[in-house]
């Protein structure tokens, strides 16, 4: 190799070595948010040590199999909370810089689907834990992570039934009694509930919000909202599917009631990608903004809970009896069950 050539070389390599050295660097910036969100389930133990404590946010992601009628899957509840726990992650990464971000993984579990409103605990597509049950398994995660130093809990369910809302924050409430930490049910809160509702008064016309009426699940929202996010999952017939709405909350719980009810509320045919867009843009903010506000220390307690809302109603008192009511049966069963002679 002649002398020139050599130089040239190693001109070249040494170009080579500082343009990988800026790739590499770029890499750095690019991933240096998404560093800061782990998956607990790809640590290892010494990696758990080493998280500091005080700014790390832990995200518990619930899911539930729910019916949500003939057009849309049983999974529509887990996508949405699926969905939000990714954008609350990106944007805690992103605006809190120093703190991680720990994801568990979802767990799939609920309590009380929506079909339970007109009092018809068996319907397919619902699979669901009582809501003790549920209560316990946050419960007890709750002191796992409380035990082990955590002080950062965001519970990710999105999910309206009045028992499963109140299980979640019963169990964030006995992390902050035992604890001293936050454990706070996202969902729960109304003024997080309130991004998702405002977006939907604001995007509708009077006559689509007429033809949806009292939508206590499953209705144009829902429909829309999954358009939107998981188009692939949404029955075409959808668009020809006839309204199933009452005028008043009343008339919409007599309606789940009726034999052959279809499992949803409200009128998906006028669901659109558009107005999905509108309604996740505005209760993903509202999730994330609430998030930040309790990180930089706003007392929880604050912001007005759904569940207190919905135990005023008598329509919801019903509901909230029937299903405690069967919830005891189930565990008397369980446990006569377990207590027979062997
Ligand atoms: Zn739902």
């Amino acid at each position: 190799m002649a002398k020139t050539e050599a130089k040239d070389l190693r001109r070249e390599q040494l170009v080579m070595k500082g343009f990988l050295a800026a790739v590499a660097m770029l890499g750095c910036a690019a991933s240096g948010a998404d560093a800061q969100v782990v998956r607990v389930a790809d640590l290892n133990t010494a990696q758990i040590r080493a998280l500091d404590r005080a700014r790390t946010v832990v995200i518990l992601p619930g899911g539930m199999l729910e019916e949500h009628g003939p057009y849309l899957p049983a999974y529509t509840d887990g996508i949405l909370s699926d969905r939000l726990t990714q954008e609350i992650a990106q944007a805690v990464a992103a605006r809190k810089p120093g703190w991680q971000v720990l994801v568990f993984p979802q767990l799939p579990v609920g309590a009380s689907g929506s079909n339970e409103l007109g009092g018809q605990f068996i319907f397919p597509g619902t699979y669901v834990v009582r809501p003790s049950t549920l209560r316990a398994i946050y419960m007890d995660l709750a002191s796992e992570l409380g035990d082990q130093g955590f002080r950062w809990i965001m519970v990710v369910h999105v999910h309206g039934a009045p028992l499963h809302i109140r299980a979640l924050d019963q169990a964030g409430d006995f992390f902050h009694a035992a604890y001293g930490g936050r454990m706070v049910n996202l969902w729960g809160l109304l003024p997080v509930l309130s991004g998702w509702g405002n977006a939907m008064v604001a995007a509708m016309t009077d006559a689509e919000k007429k033809e949806d009426g009292v939508s206590l699940h499953g209705g144009s929202d829902e429909h829309s909202l999954m358009l939107h996010l998981r188009p692939d999952l949404v029955a075409a017939g959808y668009k020809q599917a006839p309204a199933v709405a009452g005028a008043t909350m009343a008339e919409s719980f007599s309606m789940a009631k009726a034999p052959g009810w279809p499992g949803y509320l409200g009128s998906p045919r006028i669901a659109t990608a558009a107005l999905g867009q509108k309604i996740w843009t505005a209760f993903s903010a509202a999730a994330i903004d609430h998030t930040l506000k309790i990180l930089d220390g706003a007392d929880p307690s604050q912001f007005q809970r759904y569940a207190d809302l919905l135990e005023k109603n008598p329509l919801y008192q019903g509901w909230i009896n029937a299903t405690a009511a069967r919830d005891e049966q189930l565990e008397g069963k369980e446990r006569e069950w377990l207590r027979r002679p062997k």
